[in-house]
């Protein structure tokens, strides 16, 4: 297995500064297998977007690198193509954008592995992995058996699923299948998305215009990982029962609400945040982005005990004058 050096900033997109034991590449089930033939087990992370790291972490981490394209079956109009957990998760979307099949073009340009995406079910303008997911395989690492989970037994729900409570640290996901249209039907349900497509003066639009335009939207909107450390949104947005809602909208009738299909609402956390006052907040080099308040932002040195001291403020702040309480999103390593 490639070891390297078990200093941890540049594994996960916020750059924490920490360490390891020791870090390795996990490029198969063997290496795995190995990995989790004795204890204590090692931590697994894909792109380490999704991880904040409050401190040095014991034992060895373990980088998901296993690669996988295979094409398992196909009909007239689908295509099921099962990827490695270690695949990264913008390539594959890109070259089944390539392939014409659909179902992923939504969601372009989110950072991570393959692996990774069923842990929170990722989404985006309209689309979750779960509307193409057929199985996935994982490592049992308390038998080392070989599991196969179709959907149902995932319990996929808004940035959630199994792998996220019971099975979290226990079933490691070494490959995903998805099953893609060879006749897609293009989803534009948010504004961004058909705004850009209107600036991109697109009429007939298919799967390719929306991965652009979704490319485009991102790459202008969302603070890059490379220029200025972030793990995307470290909030869930809450989602309310229809009194409170109710109650919110006549305090705050500008306040954006998205209604669900059992009556609830679905709020929009930045707008929460921003409300409290907290959009380009810094302290020290802990911050929340100047742009989209559901980032919290490392401008260099911060450590995971500062953004995490920064996140349960801003959580008690919407909750004092919201009453609703913010579920973060980030895995707190
Ligand atoms: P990691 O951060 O490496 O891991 C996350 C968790 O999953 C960890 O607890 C890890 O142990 C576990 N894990 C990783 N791989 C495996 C595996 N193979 N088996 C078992 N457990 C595993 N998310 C969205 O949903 N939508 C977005 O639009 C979105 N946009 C983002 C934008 C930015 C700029 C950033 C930085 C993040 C964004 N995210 C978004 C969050 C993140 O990209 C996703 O959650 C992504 O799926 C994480 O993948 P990863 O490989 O980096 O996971
Ligand atoms: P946005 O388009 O400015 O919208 C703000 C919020 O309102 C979003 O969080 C979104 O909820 C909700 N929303 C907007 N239009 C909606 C509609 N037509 N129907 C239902 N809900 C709607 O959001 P943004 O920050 O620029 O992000 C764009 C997309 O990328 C969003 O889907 C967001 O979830 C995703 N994203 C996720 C992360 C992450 O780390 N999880 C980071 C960046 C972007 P939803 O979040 O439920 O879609």
């Amino acid at each position: 297995m490639l070891e390297f050096d078990p200093y941890l900033a540049p594994f996960t997109t916020f750059g924490i500064q920490a360490n390891a034991d020791r870090v390795v590449a996990v490029e198969s089930i063997a290496d795995l297998i190995t990995l989790f033939s004795k204890k204590p087990f090692p931590r697994i992370l894909g792109g380490g977007s999704n991880v904040l790291l409050s401190g040095d972490v014991e034992g060895t981490v373990a980088l998901m690198r296993i690669r996988e394209r295979t094409i398992e079956r196909e009909d007239a109009d689908h295509v099921w193509v099962r990827f490695g957990a270690g695949e990264v998760w913008h390539d594959v979307v890109t070259w089944c954008v390539q392939q014409g099949w659909g179902g992923l073009e939504n969601l372009a340009l989110i950072p991570g592995t393959v692996g990774a995406a069923p842990m929170q079910n990722i989404g985006a303008y309209g689309v979750e992995q779960n509307a193409v997911f057929d199985s996935l395989v994982a490592l049992d690492t308390e038998t080392l058996d070989e599991t196969c989970f179709d959907a149902p037994s995932c319990e996929f729900a808004y940035r959630d699923s199994v792998f996220k409570h019971k099975y979290r640290y226990r079933m490691i996901i070494t490959s995903v299948t998805y099953r893609l249209s060879k006749k897609p039907v293009v989803n534009t349900t948010y504004a961004d998305v058909w705004n850009e497509l209107e600036a991109m003066g697109v009429t007939d639009v298919g799967i390719a215009d929306v991965y652009r335009a979704v490319v485009q939207v991102r790459t202008r909107k969302l603070p890059d990982p490379k220029q200025i450390g972030n793990a995307g949104s470290f909030f869930k947005n809450p989602v309310v029962s229809a009194d409170l809602h109710e109650a919110l909208k006549s305090e705050y009738p500008t306040m954006p609400a998205y209604p669900q299909s059992n009556g609830t609402y679905k709020l929009a956390a930045a707008w929460l945040i921003d409300q409290c006052g907290w959009k380009g907040h810094r302290r020290g080099d802990a911050g929340v982005h100047a742009n989209q308040a559901l980032v919290l932002v490392n401008y260099g040195a911060a450590t995971g005990a500062e953004i995490l001291q920064l996140a349960t403020d801003i959580q008690a702040s919407v909750l004092e004058k919201f009453g609703v309480e913010l579920e973060r999103e980030v895995n707190v390593w």
